[in-house]
């Protein structure tokens, strides 16, 4: 076997065409491969000098275009539409490097519960939201891969249904008014309708509600992940393990129209610690995408973003860190039926149908004062009992024989300025973009977010949705971009 190999491998000038294994996928860089191997024989073999056969592709490669820091489900999106919109195959190498392959531990794509609505306050969430649909409509046309099988995406169009008080009624009101502008199908719904529609809904305190009627409801989270993930692979992109702790750049000092001096930098190098080592891989790049989720605003800050003097440019950080949300899965066979939507209440208290043997699932945010320690991913059940429960059972009342079954808890990319995304180039380390902060809704604008980044990145500006309103430059002028339909 080893000389067939060995004598594959010499044959002069062999095409490298990518041969087709016994399981009918693909060999790439098959020369590369065969003279690598060779040298690990050869070096075993009598009479050579031993050498240990050491095994190196693990490390990720030396250069790279486009570095991506984060392998959730925004890092990937970002790298499909690079590898979609480049001029041609293979024009741009992207690297993905990803500190837990398990996804165990630092990302939210995985504990996500799904959700996607329409119904947001800021316009471009909206529009983020109808782009995502159509994706979804359409996934295998855009993460279809030869020989695998489909994506499955699960999808249950139930729609979404927000309750409001009096005190929110009118903003609930302009709100839809803004989503039908931007094409989305939304209506209005008195108490009394709602009754009518939804039965075991008690009304008590709800002057209003609005319902998706179309394009809304969840979907499985992980399968619109690995969906992804085995088409960028498709795609060449490379993803690999490892921690990004450090960047090289060069700088040069700079004045601005207003006569403050600040200094611009460039990233030249990504610097990759290897899982359970101490070696560190440097990655010459011209281009590093943030999409470290809960955990960019530390990545930012690597790059010198947020260290400078307080209320200038320099000293503006990031302001995206890791927020504590616990997600609680019950049954309760005398539970609403399967016409359930994803429901919203006042209180912020929100549930939605999981399957269909009579589970439900959902949770609540805590308030500021109650934010539990980020440091573990340990779950609070006295919060459901306290904070969820009560709550659920005034606005359910079948819900007072609910059995909790388990529970889960996961990291929002929690944006503390105004709960929404941070996407595009930062205004001082020129080539770091961002793809991050969107605090309970990155899972569905996903699609959007990756190409309006990869607009930005290959174009230099957004093309498909006008993104201009998420630039990082919003934080230094103090100008919120508030998004309150977030769960
Ligand atoms: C409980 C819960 C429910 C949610 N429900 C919804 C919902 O219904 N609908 C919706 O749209 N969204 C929802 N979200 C939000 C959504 O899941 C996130 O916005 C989205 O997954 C963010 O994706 P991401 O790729 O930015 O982050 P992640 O999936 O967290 O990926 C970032 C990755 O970066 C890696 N990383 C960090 N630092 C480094 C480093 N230095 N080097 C290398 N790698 C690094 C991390 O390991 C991580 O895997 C929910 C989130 C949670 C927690």
């Amino acid at each position: 076997m080893f000389r067939r190999v060995l004598r594959l491998g010499l044959t002069p000038g062999r095409p490298n065409r990518g041969l087709r294994t016994r399981r009918g996928g693909f060999i790439l860089d098959w020369d590369a491969k065969v003279s690598d191997f060779k040298k690990k024989i050869e070096c075993m073999l009598p009479g050579k000098q031993w050498g240990m056969p050491y095994d190196t592709s693990y490390l990720p490669p030396k250069q790279s275009d486009v570095v991506i820091i984060g392998g959730g489900i925004l890092g990937l999106s970002v790298a499909f539409w690079l590898k979609k919109m480049e001029s041609s195959r293979g024009a741009i190498r992207v690297l993905v490097v990803e500190q837990d392959h398990t996804y165990s531990r630092a990302s939210s794509t995985g504990p996500s519960v799904g959700g996607i609505w329409q119904q947001f306050s800021v316009p471009e969430n909206v529009q983020l939201s109808l782009f995502s649909i159509n994706f979804l409509r359409n996934i295998n046309e855009y993460l279809a891969v030869v020989d695998a099988p489909l994506v499955d995406l699960q999808f249950n169009p139930s729609g979404c249904l927000l309750l409001a008080s009096e005190k929110n009624a009118a903003t609930l009101e302009s709100n839809v008014k803004m989503q039908r502008q931007e094409g989305a199908k939304v209506c209005l719904i008195s108490p009394e309708q709602l009754q009518n529609k939804f039965p075991w809904i008690n009304i008590e305190g709800v002057a209003l509600a609005s319902y998706g009627m179309e394009d809304e409801g969840w979907f499985d989270a992980w399968s619109l992940f690995q969906g992804l993930r085995r088409k960028v692979q498709s795609m060449g992109v490379l993803l690999y393990q490892g921690e990004v702790t450090r960047f090289i750049t060069s700088s040069r000092q700079m004045e601005t129209t207003s006569g403050e001096q600040v200094v611009l930098r460039r990233i030249h190098e990504v610097q990759v610690k290897m899982n359970n080592s101490l070696e560190y891989q440097p990655v010459e790049c011209a281009v590093v995408i943030n999409a470290a989720g809960a955990w960019s605003g530390q990545v930012a800050e690597l790059a010198g973003i947020g260290k400078g003097l307080p209320g200038t440019l320099q000293g503006t950080k990031l302001p995206v860190e890791p927020r504590k949300r616990y997600v609680h899965l019950w049954h309760c066979p005398q539970g609403p039926g399967l016409e359930t939507p994803l429901v919203a209440d006042i209180n912020g208290v929100y549930f939605r149908r999981e399957g269909l043997g009579s589970n439900y699932l959902g949770g609540c945010s805590p308030t500021e004062e109650e934010e539990p320690d980020p440091t573990n991913l340990e779950v609070d059940h006295d919060f459901f009992q306290n904070k969820v429960w009560p709550h659920l059972v005034q606005r359910v009342p079948s819900f007072k024989t609910l059995k909790v079954q388990s529970n889960w808890a996961g990291y929002y990319d929690y944006n503390t300025f105004d709960q929404n995304g941070v996407v595009g180039p930062h205004p001082l380390v020129v080539n770091m973009y961002f793809a991050t902060g969107f605090s309970g809704h990155g899972l569905q604008h996903a699609p959007g977010i990756g190409r309006a980044v990869a607009e930005m990145v290959l174009e230099g500006q957004f093309k498909t949705i006008d993104m201009s309103p998420f630039l990082f430059n919003r934080f230094y002028l103090g100008e919120k971009l508030q998004e309150y339909n977030i769960l």
